[in-house]
């Protein structure tokens, strides 16, 4: 990441990584301090909104975030057939718990690391959280994800990973010993989503995490979706279950289930869920290489 300064008034944010930058205009830095975990900032920019950047990577847009929350959220929580209790790891800008309070679950429990990220976002990212972390069916938690799974056996419906790229506090959310602790804590029938990154600019993590999500769950398949701010913008996720087909789940009911909902959603729908799954062949031809 770069600041360059334009012509006196200007001044850009520039999120580079591997050859590949976006850059975003900014009007001011409304906070900047470095947490116990990562250096924390909020941008106001001139055309995305608040953006919430960790380590000087951009993590979320008041712009474009509902296409991310969304696509995480929505596609695993469609699928599973009666979903009460659910698990963010990460999250803590509070836009997938606001995607997942939508739906008639019995809690939602949120797991996140830094609690600055928590507190800077519950102060000047509303726009995102809606005040979810309010809600009486979510349980804040400050904690470190890869431990509280070993705490769990037979707890979760869903868990869903929304956290930092795999290097940090984040690594070891995508390795062996956490999927093991991961599909202790799920019910049977159980769904783990994690973000698996950018198609182009981070390859090898998703190829990666696919693989390695391979050896431990039965059915596991990538989907995809476009979030414009994030590296190179065609972006991952990888979904997994020990024994739940997610070919073999009804449309019909998914359909009937968004019929319900689809005035609260801008971006998820049946279609842009069947959509999501079908993988280009380049990227089928390479996966787990
Ligand atoms: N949507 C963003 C993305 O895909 O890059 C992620 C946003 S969310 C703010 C990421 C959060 O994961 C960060 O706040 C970070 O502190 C948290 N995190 C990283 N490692 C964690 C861990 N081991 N347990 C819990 N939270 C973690």
């Amino acid at each position: 990441m770069s600041w360059f300064k334009g012509s006196k008034k200007e001044k850009w944010f520039y999120d580079n990584i591997r050859g590949f930058c976006c850059g975003l205009e900014i009007r001011k830095v409304l906070y900047s301090k470095k947490s116990k975990f990562q250096k924390i900032q909020i941008l106001q920019s001139k055309s995305w909104g608040c953006v919430l950047t960790l380590d000087t990577t951009i993590q979320t847009t008041e712009r474009d975030e509902f296409i991310y929350h969304e696509m995480i959220s929505h596609v695993p929580l469609f699928l599973h057939p009666n979903p009460k209790n659910v698990l963010i790891i990460g999250g803590g800008d509070g836009g997938v718990l606001r995607e997942v309070l939508k739906h008639e679950i019995k809690k939602a429990t949120l797991v996140e690391i830094d609690k600055d990220v928590i507190e800077v976002s519950k102060k000047y990212l509303k726009k995102i959280h809606c005040n979810s972390f309010y809600n009486k069916k979510a349980e804040v938690i400050v904690g470190d994800g890869i431990d509280f799974v070993t705490k769990y056996k037979n707890a979760f419906d869903i868990i869903i990973i929304d956290s930092t790229d795999p290097v940090g506090a984040a690594e070891d959310l995508f390795s062996d010993n956490f999927y093991k602790d991961a599909i202790a804590a799920l019910k049977t029938g159980g769904i783990l989503v994690t973000q698996s990154g950018a198609i182009f600019a981070q390859w090898g993590e998703f190829s990666k995490t696919l693989k390695k999500m391979k050896k431990f769950f039965k059915y596991v398949s990538p989907y995809l979706t476009v979030v414009p701010t994030y590296p190179s913008s065609f972006w991952s996720f990888t979904i997994a279950s020990k024994n739940l087909d997610f070919e073999k789940q009804p449309m019909l009911r998914i359909e009937k289930k968004y019929n319900l909902l689809k005035k609260k959603l801008k971006f998820y729908s049946p279609k842009i869920h069947q959509g999501a799954f079908v993988i280009p062949q380049f990227i089928v031809e390479n996966m787990g290489k």
